[in-house]
């Protein structure tokens, strides 16, 4: 039976991002996707911000992850010519009421080594964004946007090395094995492959629930039930005083940023994400929430026609917590006190995972270097 060291379950950005980081040194890595390419699923449907690290709890590993893996995109994007634009960031006073929050905000920000980040009155931000209505803001100069297919394809590039990407094939089997772990795949033609594999790292986004459940771990006694949400976007075909220049973001509701405008590498402008929990993978947009997006969106940006307005595309975010239960942070940890030393769990990678990814590569080669 062949055998490898590693094997890694997604091709998302995570799965991409440790298998770049854990390539060479002559190691043979299988990458396991079910879908015929990377970045499928929400590394490709979201929103291409670089977050600055603001809203994360100071000490979470959602903050610290951010936080290095901000500085990690905008060194890659300088040595590797991945398109990033610093393009900045307000979040806005909807009224008067949402000051206070905007100072915690700052607050929290600064503890967690954010730089760059500045109170603005009404009329700074009316100046800086003349077709915004706020009562003040919060200005982050660290915030950008990134083209995520373009970093999907470097960490994909430095995997090849190592790595054989095993596209169509779907993880069907993950069993304790004497020195490893035996792993099943089924292809698109529902032929079955196995092999030995000594370390497993699950990256499977809203998949990881299902993964870890084959590999034999207690999921609800381990808090990896996934609870998909989906986010939708609406893209603004309208005039000069329907769009902004910078990402325009009003204060965080409990399960998402809030409805906010998202400015691409092309200078297009949609207004998303907006979060329902949903079940199943289905991506499309609900052309019926047209009116939560026209009615969460005009009260900051009052020129904003409905007819400008069209469904545009959805992702749906691996949350492990429901609407009304606190926040969870990122799960990446090695399983071996559970009886399953060399797999390792990536679990509720919800934002900012994207900007995280390199950090997270690198955090996850430190987990399984031991090993290999
Ligand atoms: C609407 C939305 C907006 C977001 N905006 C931002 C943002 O602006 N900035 C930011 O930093 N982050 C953002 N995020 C978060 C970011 O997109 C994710 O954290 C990141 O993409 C997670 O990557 P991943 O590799 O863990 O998951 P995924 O990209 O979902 O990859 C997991 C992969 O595993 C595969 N898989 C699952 N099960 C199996 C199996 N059994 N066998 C084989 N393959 C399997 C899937 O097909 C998939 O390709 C957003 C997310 C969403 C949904």
């Amino acid at each position: 039976m062949d055998k490898v060291d590693l094997t890694v379950i997604g091709a998302g950005v995570i799965g991409l991002a440790a298998a770049a980081e854990l390539a060479g040194e002559g190691r043979e890595i299988v990458v396991v996707e079910r879908h015929d390419g990377f970045g499928r699923e929400a590394s490709s449907r979201n929103s291409e911000v670089i977050h600055a690290g603001i809203y994360y709890p100071t000490g979470s590993l959602k903050a610290r992850f951010c936080v290095e893996g901000r500085e990690l995109l905008y060194r890659l994007s300088a040595e590797e010519g991945i398109p990033t634009r610093k393009i900045g960031k307000i979040i806005i006073a909807l009224d008067e009421r949402d000051l206070p929050a905007l100072e915690d905000l700052k607050r929290r920000g600064e503890e967690n080594g954010v730089g760059g980040l500045r109170l603005l009155s009404r009329a700074e931000v009316e100046k800086m964004e003349p077709n915004v209505r706020a009562a003040g803001g919060l200005f982050s100069s660290e915030t950008g946007i990134i083209d995520s297919h373009r970093l999907m394809e470097h960490f994909e590039k430095r995997a090849s090395a190592s790595a054989t990407f095993a596209y169509n094939c779907e993880l069907t089997g993950l069993q304790r094995a004497p020195k490893g772990y035996l792993v099943v795949i089924r292809d698109a033609d529902g032929e079955e492959y196995c092999f030995l594999s000594r370390v497993v790292i699950n990256a499977a986004g809203v998949g990881a629930q299902e993964v870890a459940e084959l590999a034999g771990i207690d999921t609800a006694a381990a808090g990896y039930t996934v609870y998909p949400c989906k986010g939708e976007y609406f893209r603004v075909r309208g005039g000069e005083g329907e769009r902004t220049e910078r990402l325009v973001y009003p204060p965080p509701t409990g399960i998402s940023l809030g409805l906010h405008t998202v400015i691409d590498l092309q200078g297009g402008v949609k207004i998303g994400p907006n979060a329902f929990y949903v079940e199943g993978m289905d991506h499309t947009v609900d052309e019926g929430h047209l009116d939560e997006f026209f009615q969460g969106t005009r009260g900051y940006l009052p020129a904003l026609n409905r007819e400008s307005l069209t469904p545009d595309m959805a992702g749906i975010r691996a949350k492990l917590y429901r609407k009304g239960e606190p926040e969870r942070d990122f799960v990446i940890r090695r399983e071996d006190d559970r009886g399953f030393p060399g797999l390792v769990t990536l679990a509720g990678i919800e934002s900012p995972g994207l900007t995280a990814s390199p950090a997270i590569g690198r955090y996850v080669r430190s987990l399984v270097e031991d090993l290999l």
